[in-house]
């Protein structure tokens, strides 16, 4: 096994981006990549519960039967409290994540909530998931207490978090956005820092694709990042990481 890890995580996995879903994993498909970690909404904006489709129900098991891991990505995807408490918190809740900071803002009850309904969506079609990753990787203190009594993981945009024993390990993640024009340069230009110098010194590098990425054309940018970063890496999951740790 190479000592150094490449994670491709997929992101916002719901019945309502069937079409670029399946284009986004066929692509994988073709370049080999048959790990990934796949970040399922289970109720994506409150109306949309992956428990209406049998056929995606299916093809979830699918891919976790060939060795992807499935992870709880959120409950329903969308912030509901946008009294937040600074001009900071609130660019990055309504300008980088559009709205999606589902747990920037929450009591520890109402994460609780949310996570525990989102558990159940999973355990009532088969799935039952390791990993806890938020929408936009907006956690607050109050959240990540809840989500450390039911995960073993959890990840930010910076590091990745393992609670038993409880580790803080730095691992960025390559992630393009569709925000605006000077937000995406601004993408552009990490992505480029992380793939030609902070990935030397970590043990983990991170690829997070949205199904967004498809019409906005940065998904090839993306598979050009794991081409050139799968070279000196082994690709795995989460769930695979939490195993090797454990060995
Ligand atoms: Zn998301």
């Amino acid at each position: 096994m190479k000592n150094k890890y490449l994670v491709v995580s997929i992101h916002d996995v719901t019945p309502n981006f069937n079409s670029q879903l399946t284009k986004i994993i066929s692509e994988l498909d073709k370049i080999g990549v048959n790990k990934k970690s796949i970040l399922v909404i289970p109720d994506y904006l409150g109306k949309n519960s992956i428990s209406q489709s049998g056929e995606f129900i299916e093809w979830l098991h699918s891919l976790q039967d060939k060795g992807n891991e499935i992870v709880q990505h959120g409950l329903e995807h969308i912030s509901t409290n946008h009294n937040y408490p600074s001009f900071l918190e609130k660019f990055i809740g309504e300008q980088i994540a559009q709205g999606c900071g589902e747990f920037q803002n929450i009591s520890y009850k109402e994460a609780k909530e949310k996570i525990w309904k989102g558990k159940e969506i999973f355990k009532a079609n088969g799935f039952g998931a390791v990993g806890f990753v938020a929408p936009a990787w907006l956690l607050n203190p109050e959240s990540e207490k809840a989500l450390k009594e039911d995960f073993q993981y959890t990840t930010s945009f910076s590091n990745i978090e393992f609670f038993s024993p409880y580790k803080k390990e730095s691992s960025n993640i390559v992630v393009f956005t569709s925000g605006g024009g000077l937000i995406n340069k601004g993408f552009e230009w990490y992505n480029q820092h992380l793939i030609k110098r902070k990935f030397k010194n970590q043990r983990i590098a991170r690829v997070a694709i949205h199904p967004q990425d498809i019409e906005s054309g940065f998904f090839q940018l993306t598979l050009n990042a794991i081409n050139e970063l799968r070279q000196n890496k082994e690709i795995v999951t989460y769930a695979d990481i939490l195993d090797i740790k454990n060995e």
